[in-house]
């Protein structure tokens, strides 16, 4: 078959590396889930998937979809792989979850939306596990903890919203075709399902790291009025000159609790 040539604007870098492919398998959780993956490219990992178990795939890309279909002909006719054609996120806006039913997230993630990819897969209140190849450094973020440098908003919504998330292992640009310019790393998460992802806390997180390195005070301001933060402050007993990335998540969420209460 003629070689595909890989679209910058949809983030393309087929993942090649039968080891890596093997190793991402291996790391799928043993449950009755269903799987949906999220941009199935030329179906390499797709090809691996389908062999364990029933899934969904949703694909942006015109051209691939041609290629998939024909491809993948005989499970799609078995019903073991449905492929559906349209922006994931544009899914997630009409239908609110990807699949009825518990589902986990695998996926080589287009990198230019993936940490939006992530954020929706933990409203999606069907999604359990989500196993993605994202960059490097976004999966640091979304596993930081208090006081790590990668420390923000991401890490902080994935401490309160899951019972285990970390970095399976890295994958390097040469494992791709065409390589990224960066390392990637599989990212895991178990999420805890009777939590919520509340966006408006996401929304508070953000605006507490607005300028990471200043007081957690100062930036507070831009939502409180100085009493407010003051009375916050007393209240939970925050010392005056903390800053954001000196915080716990759990403290973070009594914060907003008392913000959401009204004390503004
Ligand atoms: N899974 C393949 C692999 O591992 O080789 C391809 C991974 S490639 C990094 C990202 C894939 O996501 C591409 O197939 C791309 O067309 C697709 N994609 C990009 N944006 C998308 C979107 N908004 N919705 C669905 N798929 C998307």
């Amino acid at each position: 078959m003629e070689k595909v040539k890989a679209k910058k604007q949809y983030g393309q870098n087929f993942l090649k590396d039968t080891t890596i492919l093997d190793k991402i398998i291996q790391s799928m959780p043993m449950n009755n889930n269903y799987v949906v993956e999220i941009g199935p490219g030329l179906g390499d990992l797709t090809k691996n998937l389908v062999k364990y178990k029933d899934l969904t795939a949703y694909e942006v890309d015109t051209d691939l979809i041609g290629i998939l279909k024909s491809k993948f002909a005989i499970e799609i006719e078995e019903g073991k792989l449905k492929l559906i054609h349209t922006d994931v996120l544009e899914a997630w806006d009409k239908q609110k979850s990807l699949h009825n039913g518990k589902y986990d997230l695998i996926a080589n993630l287009p990198y230019y939306i993936a940490t939006n990819i992530i954020l929706r897969a933990f409203e999606d209140v069907s999604c359990e596990h989500i196993i993605v190849m994202v960059q490097k450094e976004v999966a640091e973020k979304f596993t930081a903890s208090v006081n790590d440098k990668e420390y923000s908003s991401l890490g902080i919504i994935t401490e309160l919203i899951s019972i285990d998330s970390k970095i399976l292992f890295d994958v390097p640009p040469e494992s791709f075709d065409p390589p990224p310019k960066v390392t990637s790393s599989i990212l895991y998460i178990k999420k805890d399902m009777s939590k919520n992802f509340d966006k408006d806390f996401n929304k508070f997180l953000k605006a507490c790291f607005i300028q990471p390195r200043k007081k957690l005070s100062k930036n507070l301001t831009s939502l409180l009025s100085k009493d407010c933060i003051s009375e916050i402050y007393k209240e939970l007993n925050v010392d005056d000159n903390v800053r954001p990335h000196e915080v716990s998540s759990s403290l973070y969420s009594q914060m907003y609790t008392k913000v959401k209460n009204g004390r503004n």
